[in-house]
């Protein structure tokens, strides 16, 4: 490690709270690759943990920031501002939802949001219903009523008492889900690809009984895009990908390409729950993060970036694919369009660090399972690229 990254990681460790504990110092980003503050370039298969869809600095999202900036930063919600409507018009109308959208600043807050908004309507015509069903190994945020959705001991450990109102099922098993509902619930939530919890996509099955379900108990059905949304899994919404329509669905992360946005967005039947002062965000709908997010949509659109996760995804998978039939340590792919995980026998860590060794940015998503973000925007020849330094990866590890 230069004196560069050593002396900022210094100051890091002192002055930063440890809930990370990072080795790298990323000084700028670049379409599909960082640069460390050493100078040195990396690709970035991470996207920033799944928010430059679009690629490092897009020029047109950098100009639409630097134009927005130059004309109005912020104003009240007392107010309306062109950009914020814009955008909820047109995250409508990708959507297909035909309802209204809540502006928030992070994934976590989305799905605040969205807890709330079942309560409300539970409170009310849901005749006093307020638990919500969410999956084991999901992931939902953390603050205390997100965390208290995400139904993993890991990161719940510590924060007792956790809010009330949580009840937790299965993923992929609609009986266990049919089980967990009771006259109190009201909503369920879930993602389409779990992400955190190890880049597992629902069955057709699954979503199709939770719609199912939803429709026969007048329960709200929730889907958490936080992750697994913006054109990631080769439609806007991974939910688009299952013949279903959820009541309700959260982004965050890529809708703004790095500017902190989330927001809720729901069909018509829930767009008037909240109603004046019944929810509220200083920062949600800023007209620099909606600029951006309107920026990233005509790129997704324009670059054909939804077709291109797809076709690129398939090329990814592949190579995993190769690299799994070659050393038994490697055990399966899977996932959607470009969010692919790879599943080991050891520690996955052990193969992020191996690859980064190599040049490439990889996530681990729980113990076993190596997770792949890479921007939509990668090109073929830069994907050989990375291919060929992971094969070197896993020959260093697994080579005879
Ligand atoms: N939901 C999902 C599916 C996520 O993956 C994440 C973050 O990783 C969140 C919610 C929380 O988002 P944020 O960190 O923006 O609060």
């Amino acid at each position: 490690m230069s004196n560069k990254t050593q002396e900022i990681l210094d100051i890091y460790s002192a002055r930063v709270m440890p809930t990370y504990a990072p080795s790298v110092v990323v000084a700028s980003g670049k379409g599909v690759t960082v640069r460390d503050a050493d100078g040195l370039t990396l690709y970035d298969f991470t996207s920033g943990i799944g928010v430059h869809n679009v690629g490092h600095c897009h020029p047109k999202v950098v100009k639409a920031i630097r134009d927005q900036a130059a004309t109005l930063t912020h104003c009240s919600n007392l107010f309306a501002n062109a950009p914020a409507t814009a955008l909820a018009d047109k995250l409508v109308q990708i959507s297909g939802l035909g309802g209204k959208v809540f502006f928030c600043n992070s994934g976590a807050e989305a799905n605040e949001a969205a807890i709330k908004l079942a309560r409300k309507w539970g409170s009310a015509e849901g005749k006093g219903r307020y638990e919500i069903v969410t999956m084991r190994r999901g992931f939902h945020g953390r603050t205390l009523a997100t965390l208290a959705a995400t139904a993993q001991s890991w990161c719940q450990e510590g924060y007792d008492p956790l809010p009330v109102g949580f009840a937790y099922a299965d993923f992929n098993d609609i009986e266990s889900v049919k089980a967990a509902v009771n006259d109190q619930t009201v909503a369920i939530m879930l993602e389409a690809v779990q992400g955190e919890g190890g880049v597992t996509p629902a069955t057709q099955e699954f979503m199709a009984g939770v719609r199912a379900l939803c429709d026969e108990k007048n329960l709200i059905m929730i889907c958490d895009e936080v992750q697994c949304g913006m054109g990631r899994t080769g439609t806007w919404f991974a939910w688009q990908g299952y013949d279903v329509k959820p009541d309700l669905f959260t982004c965050a992360k890529a809708l703004a390409d790095g500017i902190p946005m989330g927001a809720l967005v729901s069909n018509e039947k829930f767009a008037d729950v909240f109603t004046p002062s019944s929810h509220a965000s200083t920062f949600g709908g800023n007209p620099v993060a909606a600029a951006a997010a309107l920026a990233v949509i005509d790129i997704i659109e324009e670059e054909g970036l939804l077709a291109k996760a797809v076709e690129t995804g398939e090329l990814l998978r592949a190579a995993l694919q190769a690299e799994v039939d070659k050393y038994d340590k490697l055990l399966e792919v899977r996932g959607k369009g470009l969010m692919l995980g790879l599943v080991v026998e050891g520690d996955a860590k052990e193969i992020v660090e191996s690859l980064r060794a190599q040049g490439v940015l990889a996530l681990t998503a729980g113990e076993h399972v190596v997770r792949f973000l890479p921007p939509l925007v990668l090109k073929e020849d830069d994907l050989e690229e990375v291919v060929d330094m992971m094969s070197d990866a896993f020959d260093c590890l697994f080579g005879e």
